[in-house]
């Protein structure tokens, strides 16, 4: 096959055709090739060890705006209090956030119990099979629902997400619209290894076809890619989903200041309103409203930074024997079992709380 040179695949780009997907003897090398790189390079994680519908649908809401790396220890622990579908559906939402505690973006524990429940009191607590059933239930996206039947059931139904459609776009040369990309990794697919395709071209993208710096000559299907090595490549998905955060000119900044304080094995946290649009209904060290003045003889601070969506906040940290913000005195041996925020749960482990 021909390679494109970065002139022809910028007239390409320009002409915005509608891609050409691979067809015939292409197709199938093309199939092969990827799933042979998948059997020997994939990454050993848990959730690809299983064919369990609820680790797979776990796996996949954690793994939502969120690294591998940090998926890891909640997944594990998450499974060890909510090893199945109905100890989820039977938990108080209280505990599922405070497993959850870390991960972020809340909303997504609160939908996982939800549709835990609705799959135990519709579904007997059974997955239904279907990706077209499964978009059904609460949180359960087009993505989400491919994903889990596809892996799980050998549904041949292609995913999507910001990986996949980088890897698509660079394979083809194409700005591809939404219902393209789709169609496009529909046509891709192998039908019979669905589950294993679909997670080959998300793994192809999350080490391989990296957002700035594709690895084209380790990539098994270099021979098929339209910008492979092209300048295109390395610069035109620079804000696709799934690459870089954003750009520093889009970030907030905030500064922030709240107290710690110990007592006999209690420490004083303050429960978030449960109607608060961020977090509600979390625990949190105590905020101070406004900046504390400071003496040569106030109170040990530590400051730490933390990042939520696009705000960066810097956090001041008072440490205070004597507390002066609204709060109520929890004990530490009850804290592995209350939603603290991410924040709080930094903060507790750097003073060695918890
Ligand atoms: S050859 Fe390079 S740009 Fe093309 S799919 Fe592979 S890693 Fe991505």
């Amino acid at each position: 096959m021909r390679v494109p040179t970065a002139i022809s695949v910028e007239k390409r780009l320009a002409a915005s055709p509608v891609p050409v997907p691979l067809s015939g003897k292409d197709l199938g090398a093309f199939r092969r090739a990827l799933l042979r790189w998948y059997d020997h390079h994939r990454r050993d994680l848990p959730w690809r060890k299983t064919h369990d519908p609820y680790r797979i649908w776990l796996s996949e809401i954690m793994l939502q705006q969120t690294r591998v790396a940090a998926v890891l220890d909640h997944y594990r622990i998450f499974l060890e209090r909510f090893p199945n579908v109905e100890a989820l559906a039977a938990a108080s939402e209280d505990a599922v956030l405070a497993a959850w505690s870390g991960l972020g973006y809340y909303r997504r524990a609160r939908m996982l119990h939800q549709c835990a429940k609705e799959l135990v009191e519709q579904h007997g607590g059974r997955f239904p099979q279907s990706a077209e059933v499964l978009r059904t239930l609460p949180g359960v996206g087009r993505y989400t629902a491919a994903a889990i039947a596809s892996i799980t059931f050998d549904e041949p139904i292609a995913v999507v997400d910001g990986n996949v459609e980088r890897v698509l776009e660079r394979l083809t040369g194409c700005d591809l619209k939404q219902p393209q990309t789709w169609q496009h990794a529909q046509s891709l697919l192998s039908a019979s290894r669905p589950g294993d395709f679909n997670q080959s071209m998300m793994e192809l993208g999350a080490t391989v076809c990296l957002p700035r710096d594709p690895k084209c000559p380790t990539c098994p299907v270099r021979k098929w890619c339209v910008t492979q090595q092209s300048k295109i490549t390395m610069e035109r998905r620079a804000s696709s989903p799934g690459g870089p955060p954003p750009t520093p000119s889009r970030q907030i900044k905030k500064e922030i200041w709240c107290e710690l304080s110990q007592r006999d094995g209690h420490i004083r946290l303050v429960q978030r309103p449960r109607k608060s649009s961020l977090m509600p209904g979390m625990w949190e060290l105590p905020p101070l409203s406004q900046k504390p003045h400071r003496t040569p003889l106030s109170a040990p601070w530590r400051t730490f930074r933390h990042s939520v969506t696009i705000t960066n906040y810097t956090v001041h940290v008072r440490q205070s024997a004597a507390p002066t913000a609204k709060g109520k005195w929890i004990p530490v041996a009850n804290i592995p079992h209350l939603p603290i925020t991410g924040l709080t749960r930094k903060i507790l482990k750097a003073a060695s709380i918890i």
